[in-house]
């Protein structure tokens, strides 16, 4: 991919504009003793009212999570009293993305807040050095640096990635560190769309994270269904064009127990793929900031931004 035409830079910027907007509610609502699933239903809802899909369930990782938590069907968290809070979210229209994640304070201690403001940092520091010619890997050091120079640990296990049509991560992915190898790839193009997301960490803590054994959210990654009912479940998913889902997405389509053992035939066919939720492994508590921008001529346009 080279060039986005018009037309296509006008969808990715729309989607863009409505993640900004569906942000600020997120912030309205992101409080003390609300339930995560009111959150994310509203949130998901408020995408669609504006005219796009959700790209991805809206994501809600608190503390120590660091991403992948989206309420499960008939979920009963609620925020709790003293919390670092990930909002993750994406909109598509016409499958073009965008993705956009904030941190949010509730009861914030002073690490906390410093978690915070240094993702959002080293997140606007990467932009401001991204143009054509930059190499994944270059943007990692700039990211590995402002966390450093703050005494804080990036995430190296979680990465930005390169966005194309309908592709939320197309396999290119920007490190959040400088790494030993340059594995990431060669130097970035006009036109090309990135989801750029910093991770921070406590010193104290590790750069590792660590899959939780079960998922709320899944993908269409096959097409193979033999029962029944991995027919019918099959056949639900295609709408979201091989995207991200949220099992809640579900509801309705089985009895529980029923969709449950669906899922997991599917996911035997490799016809789905899992997301599992992600945990730091240290437990320390964890700040995302991410925007999407689109490589220009001279430099980027941050499309998550108004
Ligand atoms: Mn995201
Ligand atoms: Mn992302």
């Amino acid at each position: 991919m080279s060039q986005l035409t018009d037309e296509e830079l006008e969808k990715y910027r729309e989607a863009g504009k409505i993640t900004v907007e569906v942000m600020r509610k997120a912030k309205k609502m992101v409080s003390k003793g609300r339930k995560l699933l009111i959150i994310c239903e509203a949130l998901e809802k408020e995408i669609i009212r504006l005219g796009a899909k959700p790209a991805f369930p809206v994501n809600i990782s608190i503390n120590q999570i660091a991403a992948h938590y989206t309420s499960p069907i008939d979920d009963e968290l609620k925020i709790p009293e003293r919390a670092i809070v990930k909002i993750d979210l994406g909109a598509h229209i016409d499958g073009y993305i965008s993705d956009h994640a904030k941190t949010f304070l509730v009861g914030g201690t002073k690490t906390y807040q410093k978690l915070k403001k240094t993702a959002e940092l080293a997140l606007q520091n990467a932009v401001d050095f991204i143009k054509p010619g930059v190499r994944p890997s270059d943007i990692g050091e700039v990211i590995e640096n402002t966390i450093r120079n703050e005494d804080l640990v990036p995430i190296t296990d979680l990465t930005g990635h390169v966005i194309e049509r309908w592709k939320l991560h197309t396999g290119t992915s920007i490190p959040n560190y400088k790494p030993k190898l340059d594995i990431f790839g060669s130097k970035l193009k006009q036109g090309q769309v990135l989801a750029i997301e910093p991770f921070v960490t406590t010193k104290e803590g590790t750069e590792k994270i660590y899959d939780e054994s079960y998922s709320f959210i899944f993908s269409q990654i096959g097409k193979k269904a033999k029962s029944e009912d991995g027919k019918i479940l099959l056949k639900e998913i295609e709408q979201y064009n091989k995207l991200p889902f949220a099992l809640r997405w579900l509801e309705g389509l089985f009895p529980q127990t029923r969709l449950f053992e669906t899922l997991k035939e599917l996911i035997s066919f490799k016809t789905l793929n899992r997301y599992p939720m992600l945990v730091s492994k240290s437990q320390t508590p964890i700040a995302q900031a991410e925007h999407t921008i689109i490589i220009t001529k001279n430099g980027n346009e941050v499309i998550t931004k108004l």
